[in-house]
């Protein structure tokens, strides 16, 4: 395989669109497309995400590093304590073990290329504590979409 032909709009050849993660309730209306699978030689993956309207992706971090690229409509992200207007062919790297969230403008598709290391840990949410924290920050609470069930750790909290 050396080419991947785009197949119409926001598609490419035997990339199926798959659901963004298995399950949670923690992200909305997002997909994901597996472009490029890596190679021993370049341990990367290449993927297509796209956010409808309204839509967003987990509050999340993790030791490994995307690298962003949006190539469809516009959104915006939280990296850190910033959040940053993201227009197509704009790029933003998320850095380990950093907050991050992505979200679509109201009433725009929001699509981006996102690389990753093959070889990658696992996301983690944030606790109690850690969305407590986040919250401090007006702009950040204002911005972040969570749904508490999902994160509780204590009595009675449901684990996933
Ligand atoms: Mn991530």
């Amino acid at each position: 395989m050396t080419t991947v032909k785009h197949t119409g709009l926001f598609k490419w050849e035997r990339s199926d669109v798959l659901r963004y993660k298995e399950k949670g309730n923690h992200f909305k209306d997002i997909t994901r497309q597996l472009l490029y699978p890596g190679h021993p030689e370049l341990p990367v993956q290449m993927r297509y995400f796209e956010i409808a309207p309204g839509g967003h992706s987990t509050l999340e971090r993790h030791q490994h590093v995307h690298m962003v690229m949006v190539i469809r409509g516009s959104g915006e992200v939280l990296v850190g304590d910033e959040i940053q207007k993201l227009e197509s062919f704009d790029l933003v790297e998320i850095p380990p073990k950093t907050w991050h969230q992505f979200r679509a403008t109201a009433g725009e598709t929001f699509g981006f290329l996102c690389l990753v290391r093959v070889d990658r840990d696992r996301p983690e949410l944030p606790n109690t504590d850690e969305l407590a924290r986040l919250k401090e920050d007006p702009g950040i609470s204002g911005f972040i979409r969570y749904e508490e069930p999902l994160m509780t750790a204590g009595a009675g909290g449901v684990k996933h």
